[in-house]
């Protein structure tokens, strides 16, 4: 049997185990093969609807009933094409810029951005919410964009951390400016499924760049979080 792999941080000796449970990311990046894009998509679901058809059998699951027949190729489907297509780059949404025109100056808030991921160590949903704010340098970026670069960086077997700092960069890079902040929000069924089994906790993660490092911009950004806002627009137009 192969011993697990041990890892250095501060000053503790960490097990594969330990890393899963305890949810350590080990890069910024997402670690990829060299090869990862070798196959077209075509290939890869086939290949993943083999491999789940194995695990399923191996769990003694009859694949001859109706209802399970077309599970390995549902899996393949949704795995390629949904949950991890942000694995991909050609799935990266393009994103179009503005001139600030109206030289709006303050900070733009896109708040509770609804996510779906999943944890890369237990493969197991995180259903969290996103909150973005940038300061404009010069350059504005369509609203449902910032939706969209959240959903990309979710849809990749992810730490919560790591998704956090991905939205970051891309959007620092985009709009060409380091003021940009981020609040997550998640709750991962790792913890509340199995594990520990804490239904009640949730975990948040932030980014602060530039002139978000200051206290004033800072707070200012949270409170605009603790404003209630109208999750639907007949709440909105009734009251
Ligand atoms: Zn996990």
């Amino acid at each position: 049997m192969l011993k697990p792999k041990k890892y250095f941080s501060n000053h503790l000796l960490l097990t594969d185990d330990d890393i899963g449970d305890d949810h350590i990311m080990t890069s910024l990046s997402t670690p990829m093969r060299s090869d990862a894009f070798d196959l077209t998509d075509e290939e890869k679901m086939a290949k993943i609807e083999d491999h789940f058809r194995e695990i399923m059998l191996t769990m003694g699951l009859d694949l001859t009933d109706d209802s399970l027949r077309g599970t390995p190729k549902r899996v393949a489907k949704m795995y390629v094409q949904e949950i991890f297509s942000g694995l991909n780059p050609k799935n990266k949404p393009t994103v179009a810029l503005f001139e600030n025109k109206y030289g709006y100056a303050e900070m733009l808030v896109e708040k509770d951005i609804t996510f779906y991921s999943n944890c890369e160590h237990h493969f197991v949903p995180i259903i969290g919410k996103a909150h973005v704010a940038y300061i404009s340098n010069g350059s504005v970026i369509g609203l449902s964009k910032i939706n969209r670069i959240v959903q990309y960086f979710a849809k990749r077997p992810q730490v919560q951390e790591r998704l956090t700092m991905q939205i970051a960069q891309e959007l620092c890079e985009i709009l060409g400016t380091d003021d940009v902040a981020i609040v997550i929000d998640a709750h991962h069924l790792c913890v509340s499924s199995r594990g520990v089994q804490d239904v009640n906790s949730s975990t948040i993660t932030a980014y602060y760049g530039g002139s978000f490092m200051k206290e004033a911009k800072k707070n200012e950004f949270l409170q605009y979080l603790h404003l209630s806002s109208k999750t639907n627009v007949t709440e909105v137009l009734q009251s």
